[in-house]
């Protein structure tokens, strides 16, 4: 099981709406405060990304296994690739005293707000599905066929996000600094400011 610690943040959007970009920044600026929770996928790398840093890169058979084993606390299929989020890699962030940071899709929000994690949850909008479109293609990781999934994916996320209840707040990210100056704000009414050691008992 998942031992609880302090409130672990979930940031939800689009792929393409920058919410990849604003989690680096909080992660850069407060790395002693918030921690990335390191997913698992079947999808291969993009250049520049590490094994263990940005993914836990791994394959379908691997990956259904360890489901099977309960290794999991939430699980999607997103684009014909698989993610999830370990247990372990909950734990392992706790463990270090910091709030957990998890950057997933909506079913993996449904599924985290089922546990007894009780997540703060962010959804980051991006200003419009043009715009998307347009910074994916600028972002130039995608064959035509995987970004139109995405721009599909988005808007069925978009319709998501929108619905009174599913998110404790909704950042429109029209302009990155306004944006991690919401996201900032939001924090801080919401988190803390003194973090408690880590709780290694089973009891909290
Ligand atoms: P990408 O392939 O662009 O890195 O990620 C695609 C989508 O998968 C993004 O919306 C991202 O938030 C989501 N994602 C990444 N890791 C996980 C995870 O562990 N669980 C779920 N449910 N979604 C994830």
């Amino acid at each position: 099981m998942v031992q609880k610690g302090p409130r672990p943040l979930v940031l939800c959007g689009p792929s393409g709406s920058g919410k990849s970009t604003l989690l680096k920044r909080l992660l850069k600026e407060f790395p002693d405060k918030f921690g990335f929770s390191v997913s698992h996928t079947t999808r291969s790398p993009r250049p520049g990304e590490k094994d263990g840093v940005h993914y836990h890169f791994t394959n379908k058979d691997d990956m259904l296994a360890a489901i099977e084993k309960g290794e999991f606390i939430e699980t999607a299929t997103f684009s014909g690739n698989m993610y999830g989020t370990s247990k372990q890699a909950v734990e392992h962030v706790r463990l270090t005293g910091r709030i957990c940071v998890l950057d997933i899709e909506m079913e993996g929000v449904k599924q985290v707000k089922k546990t007894d994690l009780d997540p703060l949850l962010v959804f980051v909008m991006p200003p419009s599905i043009e715009e998307l479109e347009r910074r994916l293609r600028a972002r130039n990781t995608e064959q035509e066929d995987a970004l139109k999934k995405r721009l599909d994916t988005a808007r069925r996320e978009i319709e998501f996000g929108e619905q009174p209840g599913n998110f404790h707040i909704i950042i429109l990210n029209d302009n990155l600094d306004k944006a991690y100056s919401d996201l900032c704000e939001f924090i801080s009414k919401n988190v803390p400011e003194k973090m408690e050691e880590p709780n290694n008992s089973n009891e909290n």
